[in-house]
């Protein structure tokens, strides 16, 4: 089989060819139909990620049909196109396991940097962690759900969002786009912040009621004039001062969550925190059962990115625009 894979930091992507795998106990064998090009694999190739394991097959985003079941596995059945997702496996037996929370697994693996991902015709995951796709969701368009999807719709959930809220969305790319069509989707009104009017008509088209710049505005004040400001801001751009611009716009009892972030340390003014029982959270991805509910809400509200499909053998390429900072929208490796 074809694959593409990640030799070590800063080394370029390698397409090789390499046997098939054998699904083990416990374990399934998929054949890809597509994998997202995340900026997580980026990161995994900057050396962003210790616990790495090269020579390791990146791609956490990955659609495909079940091809053949290990040792033990009896779900799901041959031919069932499932999603894998960022988490890969976890250990099973801790108490947020138990509890369904594998993402909080201190044992937890991630899917293309602790074990082989979607960069390749056929990868194994394990049957517990993989999730059907339902009837009718697109398995390349649907492939970024298994990251930004999940990001995007746990987020809000881990959140508190409820149909009344006001939803301040930092950044409108990928996940970020998507979480604003959720939080629309789901009833709450939304507000969009953005550095420079130019993502505004797409914020709008997206269902956001306004869209705040914040080369114009302080995003702050300009939420605390939106009805007293916002119960919930998720932060989708990659920076972390981004979202501590924007912690004075919370409403009383309002959270803030990060999913997009850098090294940068979060600093924030205690008083106001204190006074008005502000909450700050981050959130990363979720468990098997909140990718369930993420594609379920996907395939309902008809909500799927916009992506370009690609070829495996571009997808160096690719890693290099996303590293300059040219590369448009988001590619899906389609095979
Ligand atoms: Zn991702
Ligand atoms: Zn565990």
């Amino acid at each position: 089989m074809k694959a593409a894979v990640a030799t070590g930091v800063n080394a370029p992507l390698s397409l090789v060819e390499r046997d098939v795998p054998t699904p083990g106990p416990g374990e399934v064998l998929v054949r890809i139909t597509a994998c997202g090009v995340c900026f997580t694999d980026l990161n995994l190739i900057r050396g962003h990620f210790p616990f790495a394991r090269f020579p390791v097959v990146p791609g956490h985003e990955v659609t495909g049909v079940v091809a053949a079941l290990g040792e033990g596995v009896h779900w799901p059945p041959a031919g069932t196109t499932v999603g894998a997702q960022f988490l890969y496996d976890s250990c099973g037996h801790c108490d947020y396991c138990v509890r369904g929370e594998q993402i909080l697994c201190g044992a937890k693996r991630i899917t293309g940097i602790g074990a082989d991902g979607g960069y390749a015709e056929y990868a194994v995951f394990k049957a517990g962690y993989v999730t059907p796709l339902p009837d009718g969701l697109d398995p390349i368009a649907a492939a970024p759900l298994m990251c930004a999807g999940i990001t995007a719709f746990n987020g809000l959930r881990q959140g508190g969002i409820r149909p009344e809220s006001r939803v301040a969305v930092i950044g409108s790319g990928g996940v970020g786009a998507l979480a604003i069509r959720y939080a629309v989707a789901i009833g709450a009104r939304v507000a969009v912040i953005g550095s420079s009017r130019r993502s505004e008509e797409h914020a709008l088209a997206l269902g956001a009621e306004r869209f705040i710049a914040t080369g114009e505005q302080d995003p702050a004040v300009a939420l605390k004039a939106w009805d007293g400001g916002a119960n919930l801001i998720l932060n989708a751009a990659p920076t972390t001062a981004a979202a501590e611009a924007t912690f004075g716009g919370l409403a009383p009892n309002g959270t803030l969550v990060l999913c997009g972030y850098d090294n940068h340390p979060i600093s924030l003014p205690t008083q106001p925190m204190i006074l008005n029982r502000l909450r700050v959270m981050a959130n990363p991805s979720g468990s098997p059962h909140d990718l369930r509910d993420t594609l379920a809400f996907s395939a309902a509200h008809n909500i799927l990115p916009e992506i370009t499909p690609i070829a495996l053998e571009q997808t160096p390429k690719i890693l290099e625009a996303m590293a300059a900072g040219t590369a448009g929208g988001r590619s899906v490796i389609a095979f």
